[in-house]
């Protein structure tokens, strides 16, 4: 098992007790779990803006649906339930009229 660093110091001697990390050299705890949920993912929509869960979003772009004959118009609305890491189709939205799918967020705009 090994542990990170220290955010602190860097230190290697980091060691684990319960829910926490502590460094010996800074004396310096922290819980792991917490900052994992500050480390949220950033996902920008079509003009760089910063999109968070549960925001309104309308779509940039017509889109086609995979495995469908379906097509998604410009100005579409939607809202993100979930961001989710990865280089492309980060949004989990519920879209108007189609349901909940996977798009990506550069081809959505902040409502
Ligand atoms: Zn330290």
């Amino acid at each position: 098992m090994s542990l990170p660093p220290c955010p602190n110091c860097q230190s290697e001697y980091v060691y684990q007790d319960q829910a926490n990390f502590v460094c010996p050299e800074c004396a310096y705890e922290w819980n792991p779990q917490e900052v994992a949920e500050e480390d949220v993912i950033k996902v920008k929509d079509a003009n760089g803006t910063l999109l968070s869960e549960g925001d309104r979003v309308t779509l940039a772009k017509d889109l086609k649906v995979k495995g469908s004959s379906l097509v998604l118009k410009i100005g579409t609305k939607a809202v993100v339930r979930r961001i989710v890491e990865g280089k492309d189709h980060q949004l989990d939205c519920k879209v108007d009229g189609a349901g909940e799918m996977m798009v990506t967020a550069q081809f959505v705009k902040k409502a």
